[in-house]
C-alpha cells in the first residue's frame, strides 16, 4: 500500500500534523526492526511505543502516527506526523483501507491446528497463477499482526491469504472485519484455549464468525467456505443456503456418505519416511501429490489449498508442483537422520487434536520401521481445569496405537504417561522438563533406540506446546549424532 501524507491521515482517521517530502510504502511498530520509507505505529502496551519515534526515524521510517496530545519527540522533524486518537485503532482502519486496495481474492484461515501449514500450501496454489500474493509472514494472525501484514505490503498485492488467529470468542469476528475475505477456510476444530471457551461448540463457532463477513469475490462471484466435511461440530454454524456463499467440503473418501459429495476427497493417504505424505485427490480430475511435508493431517491442509484454486478456477496442473514445493514452516512436521533412526520434530506447538494427528501419523509408520516407534510428549498448554484428563486421553490414545515407547516432558504429562503405562505401552518415563533434564531425555531416547535392536531404524515423534521447548531435546540428539 502506498499513501502520501494527505491519503495517510484521511485513512487512518487522523489529523495531519506535518506532511514529509518521502513517500509511505510500508508500515512497522517495532522500532528494532525498522523499515525504510515506512510508517512507525508506536504502540501503546507494557512499553510506549511513543518514546521510540526519534529511533524508527533514525531507521529509515518516512512517517509516524502519534497519539492525540503527544508532543513531536526531537528527532522526529523529517517524519510526517499523523495524529490521532488511538494508534491501534489507526492502524487497523489503515489495513481496512489496504484491504479495500486489494481487487483479486482474499483468502483468510482460521481453525484450531493448521492454519500456518494451510497458509502455506494456499500461498503456493495461488502463486502458482498470480505473481503478487500478499501472505502472512510467521504467525502474525493477531489484532497487530493481521493489520500490519495488510498495512506493510510495498506492491500492490493481486490477491492476499491471511491467517487469523483467535483465543477466545469475537476476536475472529474483529479480525475478519478487517479483512473481509472473499474465501474463508477453517482447518479443523479441536479442544484448545478451553481457559476462554468451554466446549467444542463454542470453538467452532469462534472458527466460524469470518463467515458473516465473506464478501463477493473480484469477478463478482459468490464468497466461499472450505471446510472439513468430517467435522460435525460446524454443521450448525454453516451459512444458510439463501446466504449464497459457495460451500466445499474437503475430506477423506469415507466422509463423502455423511453430508453429500465432497469437493476435493482425499482418495489415498500413505505417510512414510521418504514418501512424508503421498496422496490422491479427486478433485474433479484425479491428483497425485508427494509432499514436502509429513504427516496425515498435511494431506487435508493441502487439499484445502486444491479447494481454494478449484472455486478460483485456477488450473490443477502447476498447482501440483507447487504445492509438492512446500516446506515445513519451523518446527512443524520437520524430519531430520538419526543414523538409520527418523526424527520428527513437531515441536511447535500442541492441543490433543494435534496432538492425536501427530500420533495417528506416527502409528502409520509401522510396516516402514524396523525399530520402535516412540514418542517424546511434551504438556499442553492453556487447556484450563480439564487438562489432567485432556492429557490421560492422549495417553490412552497412544497405548491403543501399539506404540513401543513414551517419555513425559513436562509436569502435566504425569497423567499422560500413566495412562499410557496402564494401556499397555512396555516403556514409560516421565520427566518434568527442566533444562537439567534434557540430558536425561536424550539418554532415555538413545536407550530406547538401541534397546529396539538399533539398526532397524525406529522413530521418535517430538510434540508439545511452545513453551515446552522439545527443540532442545531434538538439538542434543542431532548434535550427538
Ligand atoms: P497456531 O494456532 O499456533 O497459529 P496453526 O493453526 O497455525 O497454529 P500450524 O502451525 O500450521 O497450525 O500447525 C501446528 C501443528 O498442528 C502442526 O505441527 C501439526 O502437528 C498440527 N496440525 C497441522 N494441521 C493439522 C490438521 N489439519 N489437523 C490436526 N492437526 C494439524
Ligand atoms: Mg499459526
Amino acid at each position: 500500500m502506498r499513501w502520501t501524507p494527505t491519503t495517510l491521515a484521511a485513512a487512518a482517521g487522523g489529523r495531519l500534523v506535518r506532511a514529509g517530502e518521502r513517500e509511505i510504502a510500508a508500515a512497522f511498530i517495532d522500532s528494532r526492526a525498522p523499515r525504510v520509507d515506512a510508517l512507525f505505529v508506536p504502540i501503546v502496551a507494557a512499553r510506549d511505543g511513543h518514546d521510540f519515534i526519534a529511533a524508527a526515524a533514525r531507521g529509515g521510517a518516512s512517517a509516524s502516527l502519534i497519539g492525540a496530545g503527544r508532543p513531536v519527540p526531537a528527532g522526529a522533524e523529517a517524519l510526517t506526523l499523523v495524529e490521532v486518537d488511538d494508534t491501534l485503532a489507526a492502524l487497523t482502519a489503515l489495513a481496512r483501507d489496504a484491504r479495500d486496495h486489494i481487487e483479486g481474492p482474499v483468502v483468510a484461515i482460521t481453525g484450531s491446528n493448521g492454519k500456518t501449514t494451510t497458509r502455506a500450501f494456499v500461498e503456493a496454489a495461488l502463486a502458482s497463477a498470480l505473481p503478487r500474493v500478499l501472505c502472512t509472514r510467521g504467525n502474525f494472525n493477531n489484532h497487530l499482526g493481521v493489520p500490519l501484514t495488510l498495512v506493510d505490503a510495498p506492491h500492490e498485492p493481486e490477491a492476499a491469504v491471511l491467517e487469523l488467529g483467535m483465543s477466545a470468542p469475537g476476536e475472529n469476528d474483529h479480525l475478519a472485519g478487517i479483512v473481509r475475505p472473499s474465501v474463508h477456510v477453517i482447518t479443523s476444530i479441536a479442544l484448545e484455549h478451553l481457559e476462554f471457551m468451554a466446549t467444542l461448540d463454542a470453538i467452532a463457532a469462534a472458527e466460524a464468525e469470518p463467515i458473516a463477513h465473506l464478501r463477493p469475490g473480484p469477478g463478482g462471484e459468490a464468497p466461499a467456505l472450505v471446510i472439513p466435511a468430517d467435522e460435525p461440530a460446524l454443521r450448525p454454524h454453516l451459512p444458510e443456503p439463501s446466504a449464497g456463499v459457495r460451500v466445499l467440503r474437503v475430506g477423506p473418501a469415507s466422509a463423502s456418505e455423511l453430508d453429500g459429495p465432497l469437493d476435493v476427497a482425499i482418495t489415498q493417504v500413505e505417510v512414510g519416511v521418504r514418501t512424508r505424505a503421498r496422496l490422491r485427490l479427486r478433485a474433479g480430475d484425479q491428483l497425485e501429490l508427494q509432499l514436502a511435508t509429513f504427516g496425515a493431517h498435511n494431506a487435508r491442509n493441502a487439499a484445502s489449498a486444491v479447494a481454494v484454486a478449484v472455486h478460483l478456477g485456477l488450473p490443477l496442473a502447476p498447482l501440483v508442483d507447487a504445492l509438492e514445493a512446500v516446506e515445513p514452516v519451523g518446527d512443524r512436521g520437520r524430519l531430520h537422520e538419526l543414523g538409520p533412526h527418523l526424527l520428527i520434530a513437531d515441536c511447535y506447538n500442541a492441543n490433543p487434536g494435534s496432538m492425536r494427528a501427530a500420533l495417528d501419523s506416527l502409528a502409520g509408520l509401522r510396516g516402514q520401521r524396523a525399530g520402535p516407534l516412540l514418542a517424546v510428549l511434551g504438556d499442553m498448554l492453556e487447556l484450563g481445569p480439564t487438562e489432567a484428563q485432556l492429557h490421560r486421553e492422549v495417553g490412552e490414545h497412544a497405548a491403543a496405537l501399539g506404540l513401543d515407547a513414551i517419555l513425559g516432558f513436562g509436569p502435566l504429562t504425569r497423567e499422560l504417561v500413566e495412562a499410557a503405562r496402564e494401556g499397555g505401552v512396555a516403556a514409560t518415563q516421565q520427566l518434568a522438563g527442566d533444562d537439567a533434564e534434557v540430558e536425561d531425555a536424550l539418554a532415555w531416547v538413545r536407550a530406547q533406540l538401541e534397546a529396539g535392536g538399533g539398526e532397524g531404524g525406529g522413530a521418535v515423534l517430538f510434540k508439545g506446546s511452545r513453551g515446552m521447548r522439545l527443540e532442545r531435546v531434538v538439538a542434543g540428539l542431532l548434535r550427538s549424532g
